[in-house]
Formats: structure tokens, sequence, C-alpha cells
């Protein structure tokens, strides 16, 4: 029997995660009630657009360079308190329109955070996103941002947003020349669209891992891909109950991803809105899919070795998983 205490010793990376999703939840609502803005998150979603408006009401919680610093560093604080001890956070700084100041201001104080927060027992680096909704040029702005950010914190490019409407082939020469520049291409695919998406994310983005990635599971043909390039799905399960993507977890097809070899790490992608930690998918996915101590391992020492952690601290976690359990 796996305790709570157990999976939250864990040595652990989580690689999939919203920098405003992640709001600690007492702080959104403090943030709220400084503003006077209404805030009440439900913790189910009947389509993305009901949840791009409760992601958007977040980041407008948000109103100065100090609020980001201060939701930052408590993101590290709670990354180490669920034994998490890299956290890799997709933010877009080109949604804040601005109104704090640059792209650059935006993204150094969220680096000043996350500095703030950082110890040995957790750090974490910012993948700059691309929003597949917005111009063309707000995907140049976030190249350019990753691209200068490349070696002070910035470990790779994003996606994410209307995945039917805006393929990943349009984005396919921004990701290009952000994997010209050193960036991983860590795109979200396979959850607003079927394995077409994925596919594409793979063949014309480059992608090292998928965020959810989880209709792969359509397409056989695409699940051994995956297994044989060893490209990885960082999984949010409870996300994706919330948002509809599957109506139960009988549905889900985590455990058909694992049984075909596919690498896959667990996140929580939206914590604030979807209610659930790391720690709690880890839990979820014992309580659902039978999954024991040595599944529980496999996929801890994937979310280490599929991340940009830094060496050192990724061999010390990964000694310690070695003694875990
Ligand atoms: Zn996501």
């Amino acid at each position: 029997m796996i305790s709570t205490s157990d999976l939250v010793t864990l040595p652990k990376a989580e690689l999939h995660l919203h920098f405003e999703g992640a709001i600690r939840a007492a702080t959104a609502a403090e943030l709220a009630d400084r503003s006077g803005r209404q805030w009440s998150p439900t913790s189910t979603y009947p389509d993305l657009a009901a949840f791009v408006r409760t992601y958007e009401s977040a980041r407008d919680l948000v109103e100065t360079l100090d609020d980001l610093r201060r939701i930052a560093r408590e993101l590290v604080e709670d990354a180490a308190a669920q034994g998490v001890v890299w956290s890799e956070v997709h933010l877009v700084p080109p949604t804040y329109g601005g109104r704090l100041g640059h792209d650059e201001a935006v993204l150094e104080a969220v680096l000043d955070g996350f500095a703030a927060g950082s110890g040995p027992a957790s750090a974490a680096g910012v993948i700059i996103g691309v929003n597949r909704g917005l111009p063309l040029e707000a995907a140049g702005r976030s190249l350019r941002l990753a691209t200068a950010y490349a070696d002070a914190g910035v470990v790779g490019l994003g996606l994410a947003g209307d995945e039917a409407g805006f393929p990943a082939a349009l984005f396919t020469d921004v990701f290009a020349r952000a994997r010209d520049a050193g960036l991983r291409a860590l795109p979200h695919a396979g959850e607003g669209a079927g394995p077409g998406s994925v596919r594409a994310c793979v063949e014309e983005l480059g992608a090292a891992r998928i965020n959810h990635g989880v209709r792969a599971i359509e397409d056989p043909g695409l699940v051994e891909l995956l297994a044989e390039r060893a490209i990885c799905l960082d999984v949010c399960p409870s996300s994706n109950i919330a948002l509809s993507v599957y109506s139960s977890m009988a549905e889900h097809p985590l455990p058909r991803l694992l049984a075909a070899g596919v690498p896959v790490s667990l996140g929580s992608d939206c914590p604030l809105f979807v209610g659930r930690t790391v720690v709690d998918e880890y839990r979820l996915a014992i309580e659902h899919f039978g999954l024991g101590p040595a599944d529980v391992a496999r996929i801890a020492h994937t979310s280490l070795t599929a991340s940009s952690c830094p060496p050192d601290r990724r061999d010390t976690a990964l000694a310690a998983l070695s003694r875990w359990g």
C-alpha cells in the first residue's frame, strides 16, 4: 500500500503546469479581495472556452510585477512540499499585453520569484508558450523572448490554445528556429484534437515531449512511434476529466499508454482550476488504474529523465528515487 506521504517523498519532476493555473488558492483569493474582482472558479468546464474564460480571470488578478514574483516563489515552495524537485512552467508573457511592462519584465519577475523560492528541495524553469490563437506576430515575440533567455531559465518553447482551429503546421518555422537556438519543442496536443495533431507536433515541430498527448491512443501506429522515439507525454488525468476530454477515469488511456511503452509523466496542469496537485494525480493513478510501486517509480523516473532538470539536481533525485519505496 502506497501512502500519501510515500508519494510526497517520491522524488519527481512536474512537467505540465501553467503559471496562472498554479497560483496558490489563498493567494488568488487575497488578490481578488484587493481588486474587488469576482473570483469563484469551479472545478469542471463544459468546454475549452469556459476554461479559457476562467484562466483569463485568474490572469486578471495579477496586477503588478511583485504579484508575479510572489506567485512564482510560492509555486516553487508548494512544489517542494509535494516532493517535486524540478518544475517546468508554461508562461506566455505576451498575454499580459504589456500592462505589467515589457515581456522581458514579466519573464524576469517570474524568474526572480523562482530563484527566491529555490533551494536544495526544488527549483523551476520556464517554458515560454506560443498561443495558437494569437496572431503569428505574438508567436515571434515568444520565440525572441525564449531565445534571449535560453541559457537563463527558459528551457523550451511551448504551444497551447485552440488545437483544432490552429494546427501545428502554422508554427513549423517558429519551432525550427527555437530548436536551432537550443530550445526544446514542448507543445500541447492530443487534448482538443485527435492523433493527427500529436503526429504533427512530432513530425513538423520536432517535439521532445507532448503536454497531454493522450488522444494519441486513437492511432496505434502513432503510439508505436512515441514509444520508439521515447517521446514523453506529460499527462494530467484530472484535467482531462475537468475539461471533458474523457467523461470518466475508466475511459482514460493512461494505463494503455504505459502498457504500450510510451514514456509518461504526471502533472496537475492547473491545480488552481482543477483542484488537484501532482501528488493527487499519482494517488488517482494508483486508485483508478491499479498502478503499483514499480509503475509509480517508473513514472517519476521518466519525469526526471525527460526534463531539463539541471544534471546535479537530477542525479541527486534519481539516487533518492532508487532508494524510494
Ligand atoms: Zn496544459
